[in-house]
């Protein structure tokens, strides 16, 4: 607006000069005698008119220059970017307003790098927590999952967040707790077994209500520690002696009580010694499987277990687990095939536990499928793993048993593993193994149908 007004009066100066001089040039001597005086005018005009100028050159410089200068610096500041001064020639009272400018902007840039400072340590902090943490807004909708979260239930945040709780997390017994804290608004702490994968873990979930200033809700935040191995330990010394006892009570049970019968005049009967000896012979082997079990058990998970570890054809050693095993798939009429599209597949493992595993697995797969079945062994290799899967047309396990199979003396049918010589130690020892190989173990299977026990391992 005075930029305009300046323009005008510049403008109605010049016009007026414009003037003064046509007529000057054009109105003759005789005509006009007083044209002396238009000259002194138009020259005062004219002495006027530039010094109006250099004076706007000097508010231009002075002033208008400097305004400019700090309004962009404010832009900039408004835009975010504090890193933005403005220079300061002289300490007027531009000067003044320059470096407040620069004062202010130093101030927010410093504001922002403590805050950006402490959202840094907010996030490693949560990332790091060393537990699962996430955050559900107030109307339901997930807001954060953090790294702990992510390994403990294997999910892809894409999935989860800006989604409703209840339509993505699998297990109910969270989306109660979840519900529970809505509805009372209390701190709730409980502990939880959730089926994950291949296993069940134990969880001491904790879950506070988020209530803001003005008892605004905001939203809820749950905690999951991890306590598996604490219960497992508390759960495996109370448990461990009790299945022993109870392992070893049916064959030293029924050592003695066939030797009490021999000797109680039995043995005077050659077939009934004959067949109590036989009995006696297989319960001791029985009781021998069971002991060699525990204590390879008790190796493996010992500390300062180690692999030996060595380049071998894994190849080779399937073919050679499947002769060993060829007589009990031929007694049940199963047909045994091995499967791989190389003819050498070598891996980096310690080959005496990697036989170890195989004759488990296909052990099992051979025990838990019934006559005239298949038990099919498949090798596949990709860039960085080696895939073996024991596949065959048995029983099957329910979806809900598939967790618990790997722990230690776990039967899904007591009868029929006892029945089949098993200990209900085999899988835990293959989980052990496989674990101890930085590989995993994933088990496919379907009631009636059959079960596939898929193992990676890094390739060398
Ligand atoms: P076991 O000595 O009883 O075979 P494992 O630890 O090897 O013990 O297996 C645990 C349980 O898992 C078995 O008792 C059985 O119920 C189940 N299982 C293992 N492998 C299979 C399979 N291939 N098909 C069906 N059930 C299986």
């Amino acid at each position: 607006m005075i930029k305009f007004q300046i323009r005008l009066i510049l403008s109605l100066i010049i016009l007026i000069l414009v003037v003064l001089l046509a007529f000057i040039l054009l109105v003759g001597e005789k005509e006009y005698p007083y044209k002396g005086i238009w000259w002194i005018l138009t020259i005062s005009l004219g002495i006027v008119l530039i010094l109006i100028i250099l004076l706007g050159i000097k508010i231009k410089t002075n002033y208008s220059k400097p305004i400019a200068a700090a309004a962009s610096v404010a832009m900039e500041l408004a835009k975010g970017n504090y890193w933005a001064r403005t220079a300061v020639d002289e300490m007027d009272e531009m000067g003044i307003l320059n470096s407040s400018i620069n004062i202010l902007a130093r101030n927010l840039q410093e504001m922002v790098k403590a805050q950006e400072m402490q959202q840094d340590r907010l996030s490693v902090l949560i990332e790091n927590i060393g537990a699962g943490l996430i955050l559900i807004d107030s109307k339901g909708y997930i807001n954060l999952i953090n790294k702990g979260y992510k390994k403990i239930f294997n999910v892809d945040p894409n999935d989860y967040l800006n989604h409703l709780y209840y339509e993505v997390i699998e297990h109910q017994d969270v989306g109660k707790l979840i519900e529970e804290i809505f509805i009372t608004e209390q701190n709730v702490s409980k502990q939880m077994l959730l089926p994950l994968s291949i296993e069940r873990r134990y969880f001491d979930v904790y879950g506070v209500p988020i209530i803001g200033t003005n008892n605004v809700w905001k939203g809820v935040l749950l905690v999951f520690h991890d306590i598996t191995d604490i219960k497992k330990l508390e759960n495996m010394r109370k448990d461990f002696v009790a299945n022993v006892s109870h392992e070893l009570k049916t064959p030293v049970t029924s050592i003695k009580g066939f030797s009490e019968t021999l000797l109680d005049g039995a043995m005077n009967d050659g077939k009934a010694l004959k067949e109590f000896l036989t009995i006696i012979l297989k319960e001791s082997d029985r009781l021998q499987t069971l002991i060699n079990d525990l204590l390879e058990l008790s190796k493996i998970e010992k500390q300062d277990f180690k692999l030996n570890i060595c380049k071998f054809d894994i190849l080779q050693i399937l073919k050679d687990v499947m002769t060993l095993l060829s007589n009990n798939a031929s007694e049940k009429n199963i047909d045994l095939q091995l499967n791989c599209a190389e003819d050498h597949v070598v891996v980096e493992a310690d080959l005496h536990r990697i036989k170890q595993v195989f004759i488990n697995l296909i052990g099992n797969a051979i025990s838990y499928t019934p006559k005239d079945g298949h038990v099919i062994v498949a090798v596949q290799e990709t860039e960085n793993s080696v895939q073996i899967s024991v596949k065959d047309t048995g029983i099957g396990i329910e979806k809900h048993e598939i967790p618990r199979i790997f722990e230690r003396f776990y039967r899904v049918d007591r009868d029929r593993s006892r029945e089949s010589g098993g200990t209900g130690l085999g899988l835990a020892i293959v989980k052990h193994i496989v674990e101890a190989h930085q590989g995993n173990i994933r088990v496919k299977s379907e009631l009636g149908k059959g079960s596939e026990f898929i193992i990676k391992l890094k390739k060398c």
